[in-house]
């Protein structure tokens, strides 16, 4: 009888454990993982894990990732968001789609999705760092802080925040990393916790329109997450215009009333404490509005300029750069320079908008590493 096929996985986080899920049926599956097992899926979501996007055509979902969106196409043709809600009902776990298309599993618990995966799991699990991998003649070596470990197949699968020294000792060439989906500093400041609906901008090429929140020290919610990670690579400080009432005609409205506060009709398009901020400080009438003030108020509302002086720490953070995909096979996700070695998950250059994007580069190429693996070994015994 032939030996098993051993496997090593470095990582056990989404993306490793979803790697060894589906290897461990015909293989020696071993995740080394320094900390504990798919600890970072408790944070997703605001502990809820927004684990997938109801956006069921391939194509369409590869437009979500602003780094990444054509090595995709191939992977997500073969493994994408149906598969992601087959997978996680088939270990009992249940979903359930909000209005935005995010989607959440039905006990809105990143903790009950985390027991139920690590119940799934047979692979055996080593709570150890890896520190690097050495090319033998027939077998990778995985050299960790304790010992070190042969297999015929390794999959690096480390996420986006630790360090790629193990991709670089192999020659890998790293994309420099940059956080994105974080808020932001901005230059002017207005009322913390206002939230605008709707809000129009254009980043290069494409134009993107979300919900915006200010903050105590600039802006974050959806809008400003995308602005981060189409900005990822961007030098601070740059400039936003941002487009927040749509099309519209303050003179015809002043006409239409002549005794409403300037501020109270600005109060009706937009929250009342942002209106007070971008009027003038004393009480006018719409009748008494002079030229001058209404280009102003028209201008802050349809092309508020902000300057992005830097990242505020808060949002989802997560890493744009890393493993260069000139590097990997899309088809297979092994390495072109270092045959049986695979990478999935976020240490690839690979991101996405917020809204379960993230985790499903995690299960789709993944899922890709297991299969192109189980093919290797299937065609080799
Ligand atoms: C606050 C927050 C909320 C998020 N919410 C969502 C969400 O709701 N939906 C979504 O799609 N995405 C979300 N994301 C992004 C998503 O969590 C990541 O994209 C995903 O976790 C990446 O998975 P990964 O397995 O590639 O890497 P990771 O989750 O980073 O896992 C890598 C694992 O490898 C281990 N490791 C690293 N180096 C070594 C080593 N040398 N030896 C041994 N072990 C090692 C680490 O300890 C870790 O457990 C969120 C991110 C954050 C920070």
């Amino acid at each position: 009888m032939a030996r098993e096929y051993r496997v090593g996985i470095i990582g056990g986080g989404p993306a490793g454990c979803f790697c060894a899920y589906h290897l461990q049926q015909d293989c020696d599956v071993t995740i080394f993982e320094m900390s504990s097992p798919l600890k970072t899926l408790l944070v997703t979501g605001g502990g809820r894990c927004n684990l997938a996007h109801a956006e069921y055509d391939f194509r369409e979902l590869t437009k979500f990732y602003p780094r990444g969106e054509k090595f995709l196409y191939s992977v997500f043709s073969k493994f994408a968001t149906a598969d992601t809600l087959e997978f996680f009902r088939s270990i009992g776990v249940e979903t359930y789609t909000q209005e935005d298309n995010r989607i959440f599993p039905t006990s809105n618990s990143a903790a009950d999705v985390r027991e139920k995966f690590l119940a799934s799991l047979k692979a055996t699990i080593k709570q150890e760092k890896a520190l690097r991998v050495n090319q033998l003649d027939d077998t990778l070596e995985v050299v960790t802080d304790e010992a070190s470990y042969r297999f015929d197949a390794i999959v690096v699968a480390v996420g986006g925040h630790a360090s790629y020294n193990i991709a670089k000792y192999l020659g890998h060439n790293i994309i420099a990393p940059k956080p994105a989906l974080v808020g932001l500093k901005t230059d002017k400041l207005f009322p913390s916790g206002v939230v605008l609906k709707n809000v129009k901008t254009q980043i290069g090429k494409k134009v993107l329109q979300d919900d915006l929140l200010f903050t105590h020290n600039g802006i974050s919610g959806p809008l400003a997450f995308k602005i981060s990670s189409l900005n990822a690579r961007e030098n601070f400080p740059y400039s936003v215009t941002l487009d927040i009432t749509g099309e519209i005609d303050l003179q015809k409205m002043f006409n239409a009333n002549p005794h409403k506060t300037l501020k109270n009709l600005i109060g009706e398009l937009v929250p009342k404490s942002f209106a007070a901020a971008i009027c003038p400080s004393e009480e006018i009438k719409c009748s008494q509005v002079n030229s001058k003030t209404r280009d102003l108020v028209t201008k802050n509302l349809r092309e508020l300029e902000l300057k992005i002086l830097s990242h505020s720490g808060a949002g989802e953070v997560v890493t744009c750069g890393g493993v260069d995909l000139k590097e990997i096979n899309s088809k297979t996700m092994e390495s072109k320079l270092v045959p049986n070695l695979y990478f999935c998950g976020e240490v690839l250059d690979i991101d996405g908008f917020c809204g379960g994007f993230n985790l499903q580069n995690c299960w789709s190429t993944a899922y890709i590493a297991a299969q192109a693996i189980l093919d290797w070994h299937h065609n080799n015994v």
